[in-house]
């Protein structure tokens, strides 16, 4: 008999999907972080609420207009909900304006400032509400380039909204007959002195009476309907008592296009409810990528805030024209083009675990973004290193070519390798014009001596480590594809790392033009030859050579036990060239962790390293240990600054098992998963499935590894590999086996063999 599908067997199979699909985004906290001042940061983040990678993003603002600390959880006053853009606070932010609800009309920032309490507040990606103490309620849901915000005002009270046009030039129109405000803000380092951000906002309740003013005296004028200038701002008054829903959008590209991403995005939401459930419903999916079951609730928030975290950055940097393709203005030349660009973010910081991952889960985008970097370095004369919303040259390296050596490795064919390999050669053999890493700093004396001098220049080690493996990566990228001119230019400088080792201290050093030590050298010692850190944590700075390095310590039992080390010595610090106490040192002393830092970059990769050196239970311990210690969902969850999706991303792929310790190569490094089973839904449709049943806080050891029902010995699993789809079982126990993963086909990529 054939059975009859009725519309109520669809409706409830329907329905039976629905209740499958999980609602990840209840278990993100988006003020995961915000705990944070400038001597002691436990995430430098806002309560972002955004679409993955969204243009624009929406928060409150505790902090003065200008300041980096937007959002501080200790504070108990609100002055604004901005237009933000912020990577850290230490970057401050661009293209800012801000909205503030008010019974009584007060524009001074310092004057209009609302009591809350965080019992009143709720912060997801897709909702943001806050309940002052006034009892005006604040309601936003986001958008890609905009968002849906509602105020409701308590019944009998005046209802105002003051726009301020943050701290430079601003333009306000407000047409009273439409409900509408119009304008643009032009603010931040990297916005360039005449870049405009267009805004349009609009209201659906009637404007009854309205104003222009400026920030700098606050003074006001009644009835005028515009105002250009720094700081020009408006308020509106509206109905005693009202709710006012207002659609606002941005754009880089006109006025016009402004409009356009109103109506495209938020055009058809007839209230804040519609787009808020459709603001999950991007969530749910995007965070979907990576469903992790078998853990606890607490765990699986932290998994889920750090991997919201890692869906902002880099933010999309372009918009969708009237013909449905994209288009951007370019913050490198200042001109429209055609195309996808992306920006805001660190290289420094990011081609460590925030791109391996987005290469994993972000496939397509990784793509579009891949061949932004070389429109990029078309547009601006040097690769990207350290871009808000322009390119900055800050921190250290060469790194944009990991980002395209790594993509390369995983398959990902779109860009013109050549063109790549071009760039980057531009970018090693030349200094840029500003900043550090805008080109090659000290290329001159690094391509003459293999290393770069001190004290001739600053954090001169670091860099001579990151450029070696910067060299690395254009060899690989060149090997590739078959490229032997390059082959021949980087074969060689990949291997300076080891003219920065000191066999007799053991420990990476600064040396002189002289070719001699730095003098009076101690490994606890902060800043001079590194940046951001000391010898303790530049030891691993060899990416691209383990084995390498392994051999230059005196081998495996030399390098596990310096390993060791970095938990066991005492975790003091000597604050050297920085002549005192910067967050950072504090953070590790924190921890408590001997010298190891984990609130900052260069040592993130460590724990990882035992895998090379016939140790692997040891980054299966280490790497739990981290997770567990220094990571959880709530506003002091990061042990350091989260710094544009990194320090999250680091523990999303721990989270799986997986870290990224040689981006270039196309391998992940095995750790041990925090949960019971994690499944990566890739975008080629197919299933990756890690499954550990044994799992759980002491059982963290992996005693035996299948991979798609073979055995499997090796400390690593390659992109490819993933790619297919498949089940890597791990049987877990609370003791080590320490007969796995010792062979050395079992150990991860290194030039040296
Ligand atoms: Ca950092």
């Amino acid at each position: 008999m054939k059975p009859k599908i009725t519309f109520f067997t669809l409706l409830l199979l329907g329905q039976a999907a629905l209740a499958q699909q999980k609602d990840l985004v209840s278990y993100v906290n988006t003020l995961q972080g915000t705990n944070s001042k400038h001597e002691l940061t436990r995430g430098n983040t806002y309560p972002t609420t955004a679409l993955p990678f969204g243009m624009h993003t929406w928060t409150p603002q505790t902090g003065k207009n200008g300041d980096g600390w937007k959002y501080q959880y200790f504070l108990d006053k609100i002055r604004g909900f901005q237009q933000a853009h912020q990577c850290s606070s230490w970057t401050r932010d661009y293209a800012v304006f801000s909205l503030m609800p008010m019974s009584e009309l007060v524009v001074d920032e310092n004057k209009r400032e609302a009591k809350f309490s965080h019992s009143n507040e709720v912060a997801k990606p897709n909702y943001y509400k806050v309940e002052f103490d006034n009892k005006i309620v604040t309601e936003i849901s986001p958008s890609e380039r905009g968002a849906h915000l509602r105020f409701s005002y308590p019944a009998g009270g005046k209802s105002y909204l003051v726009l301020d046009g943050y701290n430079r030039m601003s333009g306000v129109t407000i047409h009273p007959k439409e409900n509408k405000i119009t304008g643009y803000v032009s603010n931040g380092q990297g916005f360039k002195r005449g870049w405009k951000s267009y805004f349009v906002l609009q209201f659906d309740q009637p404007i009854v009476a309205y104003g222009t003013w400026e920030n700098k005296q606050n003074t006001i004028k009644t009835d005028s309907t515009t105002a250009e200038g720094l700081g020009k701002g408006a308020y509106l008054e509206f109905k005693a008592g009202s709710k006012v829903q207002v659609k606002t959008a941005s754009s880089y590209i006109s006025p016009e296009q402004a409009e356009l991403n109103l109506k495209r995005e938020l055009g058809a939401d007839k209230n804040l409810e519609v787009t808020k459930a459709k603001a999950a419903a991007v969530w749910n999916k995007a965070l979907g990528k990576i469903v992790v079951e078998g853990g606890s609730e607490a765990d699986k928030a932290t998994f889920y805030s750090c991997f919201f975290r890692a869906s902002l950055f880099s933010r999309k940097f372009y918009e969708i024209g009237a013909d449905g393709k994209p288009y951007y203005f370019s913050p490198y030349d200042g001109k429209v083009h055609p195309g996808h660009m992306f920006t805001d973010t660190g290289f420094w910081d990011t081609f460590r675990a925030q791109f391996p991952l987005n290469s994993l889960v972000q496939t397509e985008m990784h793509g579009q973004y891949m061949q932004a970097l070389i429109d990029a370095y078309k547009q601006c004369g040097w690769l990207p290193s350290w871009s808000f919303p322009s390119e900055g040259g800050s921190m250290i390296g060469n790194h944009a070519i990991s980002l395209l050596a790594d993509a390369w490795a995983k398959g990902i064919r779109t860009f013109d390798p050549k063109e790549a390999l071009d760039a980057y050669y531009h970018e090693a053999m030349n200094k840029g014009p500003w900043g550090p890493a805008n080109g090659r700093d000290g290329v001159k004396e690094y391509n003459e001596l293999g290393y770069v001098p001190y004290p001739k220049y600053r954090e001169s080690t670091a860099k001579t480590l990151e450029y070696a493996y910067d060299d690395f990566c254009g060899y690989q990228l060149a090997k590739m594809t078959g490229n032997q001119h390059y082959i021949d230019v980087f074969q060689k400088p990949m291997y300076n790392y080891r003219n920065v080792y000191d066999a007799s201290t053991r420990f990476m050093r600064g040396k002189g033009i002289d070719g001699q030590w730095t003098a009076n050298f101690d490994p606890i010692e902060w800043g001079g030859p590194f940046t951001e850190g000391n010898a303790w944590h530049y030891q691993w700075s060899v990416f691209q050579d383990t084995k390498g390095l392994i051999k230059l310590m005196g081998g495996d039992q030399n390098f596990t036990a310096k390993l060791d080390s970095v938990f066991s010595v005492p975790n003091k610090v000597k604050v050297g060239t920085y002549g005192g106490m910067i967050h950072e040192m504090t953070e590790m002393v924190m921890a408590n962790m001997g010298q190891y830092a984990h609130g900052n970059q260069p040592i993130q990769h460590m724990v990882y390293l035992y895998n090379y050196a016939g140790q692997p239970w040891k980054s299966q311990f280490h790497a739990r240990n981290v997770m567990s210690k220094l990571y959880d969902a709530t506003e002091n969850g990061y042990p350091g600054d989260e710094d544009q999706g990194q320090t999250s991303s680091w523990y999303v792929l721990s989270a799986m098992g997986i870290y990224s310790v040689t981006p270039g190569t196309g391998e992940y490094v095995l750790g041990s998963p925090m949960f019971k089973k994690v499944t990566i839904n890739l975008e080629n449709g197919k299933k990756f499935i890690i499954e550990a049943p044994d799992n759980s806080k002491e059982n963290v050891y992996i005693s035996k590894a299948t991979f798609n029902g073979k055995p499997y010995g090796k400390n690593f699993i390659t992109h490819a590999d993933i790619n297919k789809g498949g089940v890597l079982k791990l049987e877990m126990s609370n003791k080590p086996n320490m007969q796995r993963g010792l062979a050395e086909d079992d150990k991860p990529f290194s030039l040296s063999k």
